[in-house]
């Protein structure tokens, strides 16, 4: 209350975490924010959880970057990275913004010019805007004729999309998460909203009290599970099992809506013949949940007029995360819970711009609008519009571009606000493929453990202090207004890329933020009517929308699919086990994952005081009947072991890991999880299994 008596200006803005996009209030006194109220937007009604209201004071953290930095020719080796800001100097020097540009653009342009596009890569950032990631990949593709330009959506919901893509001829929800509230009933599988997608949660609860029958699948117990009707706590790794006995009692007991199927769908035979060994009574034993559940759980699903389906990271990121998609669609596809209210198909996207960054061509295979980079027409297209002949093949993904770093391939890279030096999987490879690199740009707002590998140091924008769009898990796209200055030198993102783009001799001119919204929105059927007048009058605006004063389109898929002849697809699936199962020597399951108090890997949140106050240490969480059989103590520091290496962090009872089972968050830089995850990889959807790999764990002490 005092705050905001003093506050002297409110602005009208959107929150900078998670997918669910609430819209925000944002106090401001003497250029600092003092208080982040929730306002009236489609996907929060002045809701905010703990990160919207309590993490702001990241923007104004003394550890803001104000000056642009170049590595030190006498430099500790790249890869010896201190974390330590005291001692920062020993490793960059300040410098002009001339000088950094000038040195950032050479170094990539050289790569370029002893192996063309195949020599650079880019990482942009689901947490810049839809303008910035439609620059990045521009910059990229037109600058250095490479595909090699991708962000982390390969690191949570590649494989969804994949599916989506293949089934339904769309990666994006069909309905928002609203629509819960319509449903008489709705799956939440491998997803835990009420820690990573909080307000969405309280959507889902209140529509659990008013009647919706909720049905929670997750191997690890959690909150949601209090007001389900099932809560399946399923073996980790066998969702394909599970959902192909619920789709084989579907079938045998003949609950599918055949004259949808007849009208909209291809594949049904081949799916009757393939689940037909998928019998309850055969699963159980492999996915752990009962024959009686698993009939009781297809019936409600299959039979109940309108059905809805919400699925995360639990489902996506495995070596069979496109597999466990497949099926989920075939759900919806069999039954006809799509294209009504109440019905759908509903990846929860994680960060707040990941839907909008893919969207805007932020991946290696597609320009905006998922449009195929192999498509000669298609490249065509962009050649006209940019003036320059482009890479007519794919590029490499996250995962890739680390490997055929250490392979002698990609040799400079630029990345803008992304972190892998903590969200890659297998930390030991994806940090030496890092220092490997010749020339490494980064643009942050922080001395992330990613910059510390940098050769340049870009200093950028907040969210907080930059004008853009953002599109949220709803396919809402929402305006984020500046509400503070920058701090010391820092500039905005696309500013810096615009200063890039121009020292490769590209000669781009754009004269604020609405400009380039307006070229990226030229080349994305999927933004028509939406035009940036209309955005800075409505504030907030779903896609696809039929008329420049037609709400957009929140229910999609009524009467066909984007797909050629117009009908959907189901794709069979088979059981495959997780890459890397426990043994004799690592007797564990490791599974990792965000938490509610911090973000992705805690670049923003590790510096958000209070937030950090709540959950300021790392921790690993075991069943506390698993931590007596190891003769372990709450609260001791212990160590844990993958085939990659270890850490050590502090250990936490949790009854509602499973036994055999242990979880640790990724946003730790003293105790990186990533240390321990296995890079092997979806092959459709390139997404690394971070939950599931072999694991041990002792005391600390014990080596
Ligand atoms: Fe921000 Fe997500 Fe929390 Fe909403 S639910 S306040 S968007 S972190």
């Amino acid at each position: 209350r005092t705050r905001e008596v003093f506050a002297e200006e409110t602005i009208d803005s959107v929150c900078p975490f998670c997918g669910v996009g609430c819209l925000t209030s944002v106090s401001v006194k003497d250029g600092r924010i003092v208080k982040v109220d929730g306002r009236d937007g489609p996907a929060n009604e002045n809701r905010l959880c703990v990160k919207g209201r309590f993490g702001f004071d990241y923007v104004s953290s003394p550890q803001r970057l104000t000056r642009p930095l170049i590595r030190r020719d006498d430099a500790p080796k790249r890869g010896d990275i201190s974390m330590d800001l005291g001692n920062y100097l020993d490793y960059f020097r300040e410098a002009t913004w001339d000088e950094a540009l000038d040195r950032a653009a050479s170094g990539l342009k050289a790569a370029c010019e002893a192996k063309g596009g195949a020599g650079v890569a880019g990482f942009g950032s689901a947490k810049g805007s839809n303008e910035e990631a439609y620059l990045f990949q521009k910059l990229i593709r037109q600058g250095f004729r490479s595909n090699n330009v991708d962000h982390c959506t390969r690191l949570c919901h590649a494989s969804s999309v994949a599916a989506l893509m293949e089934g339904i001829g769309s990666g994006a929800v069909t309905a928002p998460f609203s629509a819960a509230g319509d449903a008489d009933c709705m799956i939440v599988i491998g997803a835990r909203p009420a820690q990573n997608h909080p307000v969405a949660a309280t959507y889902f609860k209140q529509a659990a009290k008013k009647g919706t029958k909720l049905i929670v699948m997750d191997p690890r117990g959690q909150d949601l599970m209090r007001y389900a009707e099932h809560g399946l706590k399923f073996k980790p790794g066998t969702d394909v099992a599970m959902l192909n006995a619920i789709l084989n009692v579907i079938i045998t007991e003949g609950l599918y809506d055949s004259q949808y199927i007849a009208a909209h769908v291809d594949g049904f035979e081949a799916l009757k013949e393939k689940i037909r060994d998928f019998t309850p009574e055969a699963m159980a034993p492999v996915c752990g949940i009962d024959a009686g559940t698993l009939r009781e759980v297809a019936r409600l699903y299959a039979t109940s007029a309108k059905s809805i389906i919400f699925w995360g990271m639990g489902v996506s990121q495995h070596v069979h995360g496109t597999d466990n998609v497949r099926c989920l669609i075939a759900l919806a596809l069999v039954t006809g819970h799509i294209g009504r209210p109440g019905t759908g198909l509903h990846p929860l996207r994680g960060q707040n711009n990941v839907q909008g960054a893919s969207d805007a061509g932020l991946i290696p295979m597609v320009f905006p609008d998922y449009r195929s980079v192999e498509s000669p027409d298609i490249r065509a297209e962009y050649e006209d519009a940019w003036g320059r002949t482009l890479d007519p093949v794919r590029g490499l993904t996250v995962v890739e571009i680390m490997n055929d770093i250490l392979a002698g391939g990609i040799e400079a890279m630029y990345i803008q606000g992304e972190n892998p030096a903590m969200s890659d999987p297998d930390q030991a490879h994806a940090r030496k493929a890092l220092a490997s690199l010749k020339h490494l740009v980064v643009q942050d707002i922080f001395l992330t453990e990613t910059a510390w590998h940098a050769d340049v140091i870009l200093p950028a924008s907040a969210h907080a202090e930059k004008l853009g769009t953002y599109t949220n898990t709803n396919r809402q796209v929402q305006i984020g207004r500046p509400c503070v200055p920058m701090p010391g030198e820092a500039r905005a993102d696309w500013e810096l890329m615009i200063e890039i783009a121009n020292r490769l001799g590209l000669d781009w001119s754009y004269d604020g933020v609405p400009a380039i919204y307006e070229e990226m929105r030229s080349h994305m059927p999927s933004l028509n009517n939406i035009s940036w007048e209309r955005l800075e009058r409505e504030g907030t605006v779903t896609y696809p929308a039929d008329g420049p004063d037609e709400p957009g389109n929140e229910i999609l898929f009524g009467q066909s699919f984007p797909t050629a002849d117009g009908r959907a697809r189901i794709v069979t699936t088979d059981l495959v086990p997780p890459d890397e199962l426990p043994d004799e020597d690592f007797p564990l399951v490791l599974t990792t994952g965000r938490m509610l108090e911090h973000w992705h890997t805690g670049a923003m949140t590790r510096r958000a005081a209070v937030l950090d106050a709540i959950e300021p240490e790392p921790v690993v969480s075991m069943n506390p009947r698993d931590i007596k059989l190891a003769g372990l103590e709450i609260g001791q520091e212990v160590r844990v072991e993958t085939r990659r290496g270890a850490i050590t962090l502090t250990l936490r009872a949790d009854r509602d890991v499973s036994t055999g089972m242990i979880f640790i968050p990724f946003c730790f830089f003293e105790a990186p999880a990533n240390f321990l995850t296995n890079p092997q990889l979806d092959p459709f959807g390139k997404i690394p299994e971070f939950k599931f790999c072999a694991a041990r764990i002792m005391p600390s002490a014990q080596r």
